[in-house]
């Protein structure tokens, strides 16, 4: 099994080293020949509007979307999560893979960034042994969930982990603390089943 770390802006250095320190093989996926070599794919926080454009730009857009679509495992963190979506307050084309709607910048600008307690849904939850804390960055909130969307964990009543199938998304940063809970997650129920 490799999970691909999309490269091509943002903190997947971050992410590469969560999957380092849990044994777990990764390539970066800069390019479509690429994409096809892993089993997965994490897209890291950044600039949404960056990755998007360079999606397009490296040809990754509409093989993505394809595979995506067709049941690949996806991992989208902060501006990951964004890319995901199906609706975006403000125009950035995205891969509108999971059913959700998104604010970017909801909680205001690079000053009003912080950490928070998050709580985990369901007792029986794989993610419910561990307290998470999240960083939220510049973080988008979660304004419409719809049909076959399952909120995994909320921040003050908000969703901010999200699962829709092959899909999973942070509006935080798990990457950035040393839980990784919502790695082995990803590894364990989406890139491994
Ligand atoms: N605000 C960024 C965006 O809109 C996301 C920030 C992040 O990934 N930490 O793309």
């Amino acid at each position: 099994m490799k999970v691909g770390i999309l490269a091509l802006q943002g903190d997947f250095r971050e992410h590469e080293a969560v999957f380092a320190a849990m044994g777990v093989e990764t390539e970066y996926v800069r390019r479509p020949e690429e994409l096809e070599k892993v089993d997965g794919l994490v897209i890291p926080g950044g600039e949404s509007t960056a990755i998007s454009k360079l999606l397009k730009k490296w040809g990754l857009f509409s093989p993505l979307q394809r595979r995506a679509r067709d049941g690949f495992p996806v991992f989208g963190t902060c501006a990951g999560m964004i890319l995901m979506a199906v609706e975006v307050s403000n125009t950035v084309p995205t891969l509108e893979l999971m059913d959700i709607s998104v604010d970017r910048n909801a909680y205001g600008r690079q000053i009003e960034s912080f950490e928070g307690e998050l709580s985990i849904n369901g007792t029986d939850s794989p993610l419910s042994d561990e307290a998470v804390t999240g960083v939220f960055i510049r973080a988008p909130q979660v304004s419409e969930v719809r049909d076959g969307v399952e909120v995994l964990a909320t921040h003050e009543g908000l969703p901010v982990l999200l699962r829709q199938d092959n899909l999973l998304a942070a509006t935080f940063h798990p990457e950035l603390t040393d839980n990784r809970g919502i790695h082995r997650y990803f590894i364990d129920q989406l890139v491994g089943s």
